[in-house]
C-alpha cells in the first residue's frame, strides 16, 4: 500500500548490515484498518538466527561494543532516545498502520514513553555496580556485576515498540547484546528502531532485529544455545512453552504474561473519576493491554448508580480511523484477533451475561477492517468464560460483590496477577485492599499508569520477572564474587 513515510528496510537486521534472509522467504504484514498489505516482511529461519547470535556473541566477547565504558555505552543510548523523538511521526504512524493504534496514543504516549526509557536506561549504564563486602577474615571481598551475554527478545504485538524496548534498553544498559524478533504481526517499528541504531553508530552486533513467526523464528531463538537469556512478553500457554524449551539449553528466562486484571469499585468511590477510569482500563488500545481491567468488580450498593454512570461516558466512545488524531478506538490488530473477541462476545451471551453496550463488530468506512464495538457485559458471575479467559480486547465484564471479604476473594480467583485498580474514598480500605491482591501492580484511584522508573510484572500465570525501574536490572546482570587473601 501506499505510505506517508517511507518504509523501513524489509530485511534482517544483523551485525549492523541489513541482509536478506537465507532462504528469501517473505510474509506479509496487514493494515488491520483497511485489511491491506502494508509491505512483505522478511522470514528469519533458524540460519538466520545463527547468525545473529553469531554477530551478537562476537559483539559481546570482543567487538567494538564490548570495549565501550558503561559511561560510553549510557551516551549511546542517550543518542538513540534523541533520534527517536526526532522521528516520532514517522514511529507513530508505523505502529498505527501496523496494528491499529489510535495515532493520538502511539505519537503522544507510546513514542515518547520508548525515548524516555532509552534516557532512564542510560541513566543507569554507570550506576549500577558492584560492591565490597565487609566478610570474616582478612580477606578483601567485593563484587562485580557484570552482563548476561547474548539477550533474545521475544516480543507481543499490542505495544510493539514500548514493550520491546522495555528489554532492549536495560539490556543494551547493562552491556549485554541483543537479538530481538518483534512480533510477526508489528515488525515494522522494531526495523525502524534499527535504522536509527546505525545512523547513531550503535557498534555492530550489538543490536540485531530478526523478523518471523514465533513457530519458526522464535523456535529457532529459544533452541540455539548461543542465546544466555529470554526476556519474553506474550501470552501465558506460549509463555509455557518458552519455559520448556529455553529449560533444554538453561537459559535465563523472565515472562511477562497475560491478565485478568480486577478494577475494584466501592460504594463510596469518587463514581466520575472511577467511570473514566474503568473505561480507560478497558478500552485505552482498544482492550488489547495486558494489564486491562477486564474484570470490573462493583460493590452491589452502588452497582446500579455507577452503570449509569459508566454507561453514560462510554457511549461517547466510537470506533474510527485510528489515522484520524481524533479517533480514541480503532481496529483490533489482526483477523485471529478479531474473531476471537467476537467469539468471546457471542461465549458471554450463551452463558447468559447482559449486553448493556456494544457486543457486535463496528461499521467504519467502507466496512473493510477489524472494528468491534466497544463492549460491556453486566451480570456476570467470576465463574463464566468471559471472567475467566484473557479476552484481550474491547469486552468489559461487570461483577458485582458483598463486601470487603467477598471482594478480596472473587478478585483473586483467577489463575492471572498482572494488575488491580480500586476505587474508595478510604484510605484505610485502599491500603488494606492493596496489600490483600495477588498482583504486581495495584492502582489506586487511578488506573493504567507507567513510569520507566516503576517496576511491572505479573503474580501467579502473569510471569515472573520485574521489568522497569532498577528491578529489571537484575535480570540483565550477574553477580561475580572475587575473594583477595589480605594475610601478609
Ligand atoms: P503470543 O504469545 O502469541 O506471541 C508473543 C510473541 O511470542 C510473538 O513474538 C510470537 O511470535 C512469539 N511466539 C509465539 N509462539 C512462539 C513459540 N512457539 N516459540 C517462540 N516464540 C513464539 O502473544 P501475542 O498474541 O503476540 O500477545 C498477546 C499476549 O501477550 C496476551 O496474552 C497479553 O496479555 C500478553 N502481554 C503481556 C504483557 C505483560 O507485560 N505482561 C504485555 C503485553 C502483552
Amino acid at each position: 500500500m501506499e505510505t506517508k513515510y517511507a518504509l523501513p528496510q524489509s530485511k534482517l537486521f544483523i551485525d549492523g548490515k541489513w541482509v536478506e534472509p537465507r532462504s528469501n522467504k517473505k510474509f506479509n504484514t496487514i493494515n488491520p484498518a483497511t485489511e491491506e498489505v502494508i509491505t512483505q516482511i522478511a522470514l528469519a529461519e533458524e540460519a538466520d538466527v545463527d547468525h545473529a547470535v553469531q554477530s551478537a556473541r562476537k559483539a559481546f566477547e570482543d567487538g567494538a561494543w564490548s570495549k565501550l565504558s558503561a559511561t560510553d555505552r549510557g551516551k549511546l543510548l542517550h543518542k538513540i532516545a534523541d533520534a527517536i523523538l526526532s522521528h516520532v511521526d514517522e514511529f507513530a504512524y508505523l505502529e498505527t498502520i501496523d496494528i491499529g493504534k489510535p495515532i493520538s496514543e502511539s505519537k503522544n504516549i507510546d513514542v515518547p514513553f520508548v525515548a524516555e526509557l532509552f534516557h532512564y536506561y542510560a541513566g543507569w549504564a554507570n550506576k549500577f555496580h558492584g560492591e565490597t563486602i565487609p566478610v570474616r577474615g582478612n580477606y578483601l571481598n567485593y563484587t562485580l556485576r557484570e552482563p548476561v551475554g547474548v539477550v533474545g527478545t521475544i516480543t507481543p504485538w499490542n505495544f510493539p515498540l514500548l514493550l520491546a524496548t522495555w528489554k532492549i534498553a536495560p539490556a543494551l544498559a547493562m552491556g549485554n547484546t541483543v537479538v530481538h524478533k518483534p512480533s510477526e504481526q508489528s515488525p515494522l517499528t522494531s526495523l525502524k528502531l534499527a535504522e536509527i541504531c546505525e545512523e547513531v553508530g550503535l557498534p555492530e552486533g550489538a543490536f540485531n532485529v530478526v523478523t518471523g513467526s514465533g513457530r519458526i523464528t522464535g523456535s529457532a531463538m529459544l533452541a540455539h544455545p548461543g542465546i544466555d537469556k529470554i526476556a519474553f512478553t506474550g501470552g501465558t500457554s506460549t509463555g509455557i512453552l518458552v519455559m520448556q524449551e529455553a529449560a533444554k539449553t538453561l537459559k535465563k528466562v523472565t515472562l511477562e504474561l497475560g491478565g485478568k486484571s480486577p478494577n475494584i469499585v466501592l460504594e463510596d468511590a469518587d463514581f466520575d473519576a472511577a467511570a473514566k477510569g474503568a473505561i480507560a482500563g478497558i478500552f485505552y488500545n482498544k482492550g488489547e493491554v495486558c494489564a486491562a481491567g477486564s474484570r470490573l468488580l462493583i460493590q452491589e450498593s452502588a452497582h446500579d448508580a455507577f452503570l449509569e454512570k459508566l454507561l453514560d461516558r462510554a457511549k461517547k466512545l466510537t470506533a474510527g480511523d485510528p489515522l484520524d488524531p481524533k479517533t480514541r478506538f480503532g481496529p483490533l490488530c489482526n483477523a485471529d484477533q478479531y474473531e476471537k473477541v467476537l467469539a468471546y462476545i457471542g461465549a458471554g451471551k450463551e452463558e447468559g451475561a447482559r449486553v448493556v453496550l456494544g457486543g457486535d463488530r463496528a461499521q467504519v468506512g467502507n466496512g473493510k477492517g477489524y472494528f468491534v464495538q466497544p463492549t460491556i457485559f453486566d451480570d456476570v458471575t467470576n465463574q463464566m468464560r468471559i471472567a475467566r479467559e484473557e479476552i484481550f480486547g474491547p469486552v468489559l465484564s461487570a461483577i458485582r460483590f458483598k463486601d470487603l471479604d467477598d471482594l478480596i476473594a472473587q478478585a483473586n480467583d483467577t489463575p492471572y496477577g498482572l494488575a488491580a485498580g480500586v476505587w474508595t474514598r478510604d484510605v484505610k480500605k485502599a491500603h488494606y485492599i492493596a496489600k490483600k491482591l495477588k498482583a504486581g501492580t495495584v492502582w489506586i484511584n487511578t488506573y493504567n499508569m507507567y513510569d520507566p522508573a516503576s517496576p511491572f510484572g505479573g503474580y501467579k500465570q502473569s510471569g515472573f520477572g520485574r521489568e522497569l525501574g532498577m528491578h529489571a536490572l537484575e535480570s540483565y546482570t550477574q553477580v561475580k564474587s572475587i575473594w583477595v587473601d589480605m594475610n601478609l
